[in-house]
């Protein structure tokens, strides 16, 4: 069988060398102007067109002379705390931080494979699919920047983005809705000592509500919990007031609905039980898809990844990812394992033969 993707040209000391320089600027979320710019002038070199809009997300083409529909490409630039100041370690075939800060493979292993895989690409000589790519900002912040990007610039109608746990040749073809809610319970101060018959204690109605919430796994695709609650004012005053925040996720959007109407209605119940007042708030923060199996975009991925001597799998995460927002947006789009480790911790860790093997699986992708 003919392996025209040049797979094998990826260049690894380049590609850990663009990766450990992306690692070592500072991009907490929020704080991506710097390299926003370090990555739009890379896209440049490569010959991309590149646009940068106000919160930083970069948008780079590169039109293929491949017969063949554009796809995005996509990453995130920014990292979690703590990031600044991180010093990329090479040992053994594993990059690490110093210990102090996270690595910042989530998500610069997915941005710097992408760069490596159009590099190998250009430089293969091969007709390539045309390509866009988006990095984009504030993704660990409720993927903020893809939410803020205009997508209507976009000519792709499919998506990969580079930004899932797992191995190499994983993707993700199915993740959640996911619900947050917020509530504040409003009883009555009063002294706790003198007068503890006139007050309602905002602290005791919420205790009630919740306990009287199902929470944890619900089924296999459905969770719900409460992950903070704050309140009261001092040992002796019944608390008036008490703020709850809460989630409920599942791969059936009927599910959520049901789920928060029934920690809703606990909230409101316990309220009104006692006399006190429930103020509650329930938003979406994103909505679930699944990409059948049988779809090109899945297919094509498939074939790319066996062609770098992958076995892919598909898998459904429990977490949203900018994958969520193109799908929202109406481009089919999966999502794809970077071999990334113990992200959001500072013994975050990628194996160096994870990083190319991403970038091997790009290349095949990009040259049909
Ligand atoms: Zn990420």
């Amino acid at each position: 069988m003919a392996n025209r993707a040049p797979t094998s040209a990826v260049h690894e000391a380049r590609l850990v060398e663009t990766f450990c320089s992306l690692a070592s600027i500072d991009s907490p979320s929020g704080e991506e102007a710097a390299i926003s710019a370090v990555v739009a002038q890379h896209l440049r070199d490569l010959g991309c067109t590149v646009t940068t809009d106000a919160k930083h997300n970069v948008i780079g083409r590169l039109d293929g002379a491949a017969a063949t529909e554009p796809i995005i490409l996509s990453a995130h630039l920014d990292t979690v705390e703590p990031g600044r100041g991180v010093r990329p370690q090479l040992d053994a075939g594993v990059i690490r931080s110093d210990g102090t800060t996270v690595l910042g493979a989530d998500d610069k292993a997915g941005v710097a494979a992408i760069l490596e895989a159009l590099r190998t690409a250009r430089a293969s000589g091969q007709p390539m699919r045309p390509i866009e790519v988006v990095f984009t900002v504030s993704e660990e912040v409720g993927l903020m920047g893809a939410r803020a990007l205009d997508m209507s610039t976009l000519r792709s109608s499919t998506a990969v983005v580079l930004d899932s746990a797992g191995a190499v040749g994983t993707i993700i073809n199915s993740a959640p809705q996911h619900d947050r809610i917020d509530a504040t319970i409003i009883g009555k101060a009063a002294h706790a000592g003198v007068a503890p018959e006139t007050g309602i204690s905002a602290i005791v109605v919420a205790s009630q509500a919740i306990a009287a919430m199902r929470l944890g796994r619900l089924d296999a695709e459905t969770t719900a919990n409460i992950g903070l609650i704050s309140g009261g004012s001092a040992m002796n005053v019944v608390p008036e007031r008490v703020t709850v925040t809460g989630e409920t996720r599942s791969h059936d959007p009927a599910k959520v609905e049901s789920q928060v109407r029934h920690m809703v209605t606990a909230l409101e119940d316990a309220a009104a039980a006692a006399g006190a007042q429930a103020d509650v708030e329930v938003s979406t923060l994103y909505r679930t898809f699944n990409i059948s199996e049988a779809h090109p975009l899945v297919q094509s991925l498939a074939a790319a990844i066996r062609r770098t001597g992958l076995e892919p799998s598909m898998h459904a995460t429990g977490g949203g990812s900018d994958a969520s927002v193109f799908n929202e947006r109406g481009i089919v789009t999966v999502n794809l394992g970077v071999g990334y480790e113990a992200i959001h911790s500072t013994d975050e860790h990628i194996a160096v033969a994870e990083l190319r093997r991403l970038a091997q699986v790009l290349v095949a992708l990009i040259v049909p």
